[in-house]
This record gives C-alpha cells, structure tokens and sequence, in this order.
C-alpha cells in the first residue's frame, strides 16, 4: 500500500477534529488518505473500545479514507518507548506515506503530545534501511502538525468550506462520545441531542476562527518546522489589502 497522506493520532475522534477536512478534500482530489489512531480510547468514561473502534470505522468512510488502523497502545498513557517506535516505523514502512499529519508537539493532554514525538521519531527510523530486514525503508517527504487546539500561529490554514459537514458527520459517528439520533427524540427545538449541539458550536467557531484567517467560510490551521517555499509571487493566495 501506498498512500499520499497518513494522519497518526492518538485517540479515536482526534483527526475528525484537526484535520478531517483537509482529508476529505485531498480524497477529492484523487490521493489515497489514511488515519492511524495509536489508541482505542480505553479509559474513555463513556462506550468500550469495541464500539470506538466499530464508530471509527463508519467516521473513515465520511472522511472517505482509503485505509484506517487502529495500533491500540494504552490509552492515556501513551508511551514513547522504543517498542512503540519500532511499532509505529513498522506501520509507516508498509503504509509509504508522501505526507504525514502528527498531532502539534504541545498540548493539555499528555497522549496528545506524545503521538507527535512518537510520530516524528517513528517517521525518522521508518527511513533507516537496517530496522528490519523484512520491510523496505522509507522515510515520509513531509511532516506537517495539525494545531488546531494549540494557541499558535498556523503556517498555513486548509480551506475545508466545502468539507466541514462531512468532517462534522464523521465526528458525530462517535455515538458513543457525542450521543445517537435516537437521543434526539428529547431534545426540544433544535432536533439535536443538546451535547451535539454544543459540539456543533465549539468546532464551528473554530473552524470559522481559521477560516478567517484566510478569507473563507471555514478553515483548519497546520504547522511545519521548515520554511513554506512560494515559487511565484504574484498568484499568492489570501488578500492583504
Ligand atoms: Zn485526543
């Protein structure tokens, strides 16, 4: 397998709220997308990993991913040891990823941080030729960081307009986290369980936030470590005046 983007994650429902739209629009575009959630969210107070794990799998087809796995390390507590390194390279080398999207490498939850040095270093030692003899090297061309709950300045902002309610369907296929249709039945006015609404508002007024930023509709912000690289500058996107 081949892919031309892999988002590595460490719970179920994380890449549904960074980066999901981003993916959604590059499988418009024709490249094969993939998500790796390092966990099956096991310490979750609500559902069990089976039903994160069965959940994920109808969110992959709304974010119309061509592959998803699930590594199921321990969840909150996630560990960068080198047996979870060797793991995830393994991963990387059988998935061939040209672009991969980590998790920024700071953030509130400990999990969240440690998939994105886990990730890095894992990209690192997928490139060495001598890990394992039994799969070939590679090393991924671009690492870029989904910062999305991150109060930081984004490198670049994706334009997801047209993709946010797909990647808003994707999230709420997570009825165990965010409540069932069939919980709708008490919900007055809106027709909306009232914790899906709530999530609807907190993702939209994020989205729009970095929407702005770029002049659209709805947007999601990424970080790279290297300089962007513009090769014509009088077709440069988003207006400065
Ligand atoms: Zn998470």
């Amino acid at each position: 397998m081949s892919l031309d983007v892999l988002a590595i994650a460490a719970h179920p429902d994380d890449i549904e709220q960074t980066c999901g739209g981003t993916l959604i629009r590059m499988a418009e575009r024709g490249y094969r997308t993939g998500a790796l959630d390092l966990t099956a969210g096991d310490m979750g107070t609500r559902g069990t990993p089976e039903q994160r794990l069965a959940e994920a799998e109808v969110a992959a087809r709304h974010l119309r991913l061509a592959w998803r796995g699930n590594l199921r390390f321990p969840d909150a507590r996630l560990e960068n040891t080198l047996s979870a390194r060797l793991t995830l390279a393994v991963k990387i080398r059988e998935l061939r990823p040209r672009v991969v999207i980590l998790p920024y490498w700071e953030g509130r939850h400990p999990d969240h941080y440690r998939a994105s040095e886990l990730g890095y270093e894992a990209c690192f030692l997928a490139g060495l030729k001598k890990l394992d003899e039994y799969s070939a090297p590679h090393r991924p061309y671009k690492v870029i960081y989904a910062s999305l709950y991150a109060n930081v300045k984004p490198s670049f902002v994706v334009d997801i307009s047209g993709q946010f309610d797909a990647r808003m369907a994707a999230l709420l296929s997570y009825r165990s986290q965010y409540g069932s249709p069939g919980e709708c039945a008490q919900a007055e006015g809106s027709g909306l369980f009232p914790h899906q609404q709530e999530i609807r508002e907190r993702l939209g007024a994020a989205a729009r936030f970095y929407g702005n930023l770029i002049g659209v509709k709805y947007g999601e912000p990424f970080v790279v470590k290297e300089t962007m690289q513009v090769d014509d500058i009088v077709n440069m996107g988003v207006r400065s005046l």
